[in-house]
């Protein structure tokens, strides 16, 4: 049991930990991924494994590209999903996890983090895929599209309008953490080990 939740009478104590994370959907469910990126069979084991152990519920978002534009989408670039359509549908996701957020704030359960996917132009925190070459132009059939992108040090879009909502709200303390999709987009070892103490922290 928490400090976060101490103060509960004990006549309505109950079993739960008082504790949450948040984690980009994929996480939970790699079918999400787009085609080629998904690195385990259902789950980041991992992950799953450092909240069960450390009594920390999960609470999974939505994925903001399924739910935008389905499970066969094409991988893409910031730029690709930076338009306002696409902006506001992750901005009505970021209100409906700060909701979420406020409540269990509100009725005394501690949120020890947010983790992102470091390489998603939409979930990235300190890495997103955006275009190679920013002259290129986006747009034409899918067969002429060019392949050239590279991670860049910058957030994803989805990750962007959590942020703004966040500070909106004074809900800015929160914790944002974050995995690497692909090696390539960072250490997964060092950031399941910043994930694993952010989960052990007290208060
Ligand atoms: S990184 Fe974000 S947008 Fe990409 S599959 Fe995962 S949840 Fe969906």
């Amino acid at each position: 049991m928490t400090e976060a939740i101490g103060q509960i009478r004990e006549d309505i104590r109950d079993q739960r930990s008082g504790k949450l994370v948040f984690l980009s959907h994929c996480m939970l469910n790699q079918n999400a991924c787009v085609r080629g990126l998904a690195s385990q069979p259902a789950v980041i084991r991992e992950i799953v494994d450092l909240a069960l152990g450390h009594e920390v519920a999960i609470y999974q978002m939505p994925c903001p590209e399924v739910s935008y534009l389905g499970s066969m989408r094409w991988g893409m670039v910031k730029k690709m999903y930076g338009n306002p359509m696409f902006r506001r549908h992750c901005r009505g996701i970021a209100q409906q996890i700060c909701d979420q957020i406020q409540t269990y704030r509100d009725n005394g359960h501690e949120i020890k983090g947010i983790v992102m996917r470091d390489g998603s132009p939409t979930c990235g925190l300190k890495c997103s895929a955006v275009e190679a070459d920013a002259r290129q132009t986006w747009g034409g059939m899918v067969w002429h599209a060019s392949p050239l992108q590279r991670f860049g040090a910058t957030e994803g879009v989805y990750t962007e309008e959590l942020m703004a909502e966040l500070k909106a709200r004074g809900l800015d303390d929160v914790r944002l953490l974050s995995l690497p999709e692909v090696p390539e987009a960072g250490s997964i070892p060092d950031a399941l080990a910043e994930i694993d103490q952010a989960l052990r922290a007290r208060g």
